[in-house]
C-alpha cells in the first residue's frame, strides 16, 4: 500500500475503546462523555478489518485506545491476531502485534498478551512521583502502574516506558526517569504534548520543546545517537551509562511526516490517515454492507490510503485552540 506521496503503509493503530480507567490531564477531560457502546466495532469486526489490513501489507499492529485492556474480551483480540503473525520467510503477513497501555490491568493480562505473541509494549508514565502521578492522570495510583510494569517485565515483555514532557509537573525527573529505566532494563521515550481535544486548561502552560530537554539530559548523561527505530516516529539515543535506550517523539519541533508509515483505526471503524489533520474515512458502512464483501472493503482502505495527507500543522499558541478537535483517546496516539 503506497499513499500519494510513495510512503509505504505498514503500521496501522487500532483503538479499541474510547474509555480510560484514567483522565490524564493532557489527554481527557475529567467529566468526558463516552460513545454509546452499539457505536463500537465488535471484537470481530475489529479483528476482520485487521485482517483485511494485513491482507494490504499491513506489518505491524499496535493497539490502543482509550485504555485497550479495560475493553472487556479484548484478550480474544490479541489472540486472534497474534495467530496471524509470522516470519518475514513466510511471505506477507503481520510481524508484530503490541500495545500501548497505562498499564493498571497488567498484573491480570501480562502472561496472556505473551501467550497471544505479543512480545513488547508501552507503558505510559510520566513520573515516578506517586503525588505527581496521581495530579497527573487525576485518579490513578502509581503503585498499580508500577507493579503492571514489573508483572509485564516478568512475563518476558520487552517494556518501554512512554513519559509525556509537561513544564513544571515532570521536568525536573527526566535524570530519574533515565536512571530508573537503565536500572531495570526499559527503553524510555519522551513525547511532546500535541494539542488535541479541549482538556479543559491552557497547553501553552503545559508545552516543553524536547530540543530543550535533550540538551539539559546530555549535560549529564552520555547520548550516542543510535540508527535504531521501531517503526514509528521516535528518535533514539543509547544512554551509554546505561545501555538502555532514549527516544524523543518531536511532531512540535520537527516534522515527523516524511517517513510516516501509519494510519489510525478508531473503534467505531473511522480510519484517520495523518494524526493531526481531521480528515477520515468510515470503513464501518462498508464492514457491515453485506453488499460489499471482502474486495469492496479492500477498495474502501485503498481509496482512504489515497487521500493520505503529507503532513500535520500542529500548533501551540496561547489562542490557539486545538489543532484537532477530537482527544488523542479517540486515536490512540
Ligand atoms: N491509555 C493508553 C496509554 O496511556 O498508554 C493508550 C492510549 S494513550 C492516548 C497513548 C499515548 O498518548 C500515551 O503515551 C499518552 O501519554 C499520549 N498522549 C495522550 N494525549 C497526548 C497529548 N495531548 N500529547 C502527547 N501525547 C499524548
Ligand atoms: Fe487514559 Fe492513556 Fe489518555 Fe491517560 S493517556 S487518559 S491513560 S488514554
Amino acid at each position: 500500500m503506497l499513499d500519494p506521496f510513495r510512503r509505504r503503509i505498514s503500521y496501522l493503530r487500532v483503538s479499541v475503546t474510547d474509555r480510560c480507567d484514567l483522565r490524564c490531564v493532557y489527554c481527557m477531560a475529567e467529566d468526558m462523555t463516552f460513545l454509546p457502546k452499539r457505536e463500537l466495532l465488535t471484537l470481530e469486526e475489529l479483528e476482520r478489518l485487521c485482517g483485511a489490513f494485513i491482507d494490504l501489507g499491513v506489518e505491524r499492529i499496535r493497539l490502543t485506545g482509550g485504555e485497550p485492556l479495560v475493553r472487556r474480551g479484548v484478550m480474544q483480540l490479541f489472540e486472534a491476531l497474534g495467530r496471524r503473525i509470522g516470519p518475514k520467510e513466510a511471505g506477507p503477513g503481520l510481524r508484530e502485534l503490541t500495545v500501548t497501555t497505562n498499564g493498571t490491568q497488567l498484573t491480570k493480562m501480562a502472561d496472556g498478551l505473551f501467550r497471544a505473541g505479543v512480545r513488547r509494549i508501552n507503558v505510559s508514565m510520566d513520573t515516578l512521583d506517586p503525588a505527581t502521578f496521581t495530579a497527573v492522570t487525576r485518579w490513578g495510583k502509581l503503585d498499580q502502574t508500577l507493579d503492571g510494569i514489573f508483572a509485564a517485565k516478568a512475563a518476558g515483555l520487552a517494556v518501554k516506558i512512554n513519559a509525556v514532557a509537561l513544564k513544571g509537573v515532570n521536568e525536573d525527573e527526566y535524570d530519574r526517569l533515565i536512571a530508573w529505566c537503565g536500572e531495570h532494563g526499559f527503553d524510555l521515550t519522551l513525547i511532546e504534548t500535541m494539542p488535541m481535544g479541549d482538556v479543559a486548561g491552557d497547553r501553552t502552560d503545559q508545552y516543553l520543546p524536547l530540543s530543550a530537554v535533550r540538551r539539559r539530559i546530555a549535560e549529564r548523561w552520555t547520548l550516542v545517537p543510535s540508527e535504531h527505530r521501531t517503526g514509528g516516529p521516535a528518535r533514539y539515543d543509547t544512554v551509554a551509562e546505561t545501555g538502555q535506550r532514549l527516544g524523543f517523539i518531536t511532531p512540535m519541533t520537527h516534522n515527523f511526516c516524511e517517513s510516516c508509515n501509519r494510519v489510525r483505526l478508531t473503534c467505531t471503524g473511522t480510519l484517520y490517515m495523518c494524526l493531526g489533520q481531521e480528515d477520515a474515512a468510515d470503513l464501518r458502512a462498508p464492514l457491515r454492507d453485506p453488499s460489499v464483501g471482502d474486495a469492496g472493503l479492500r477498495d474502501a482502505i485503498l481509496s482512504a490510503i489515497a487521500r493520505k495527507p503529507k503532513g500535520h500543522d500542529f500548533v501551540i499558541g496561547r489562542d490557539a485552540r486545538p489543532s484537532v478537535g477530537r482527544h488523542m483517546s479517540v486515536t490512540g496516539g
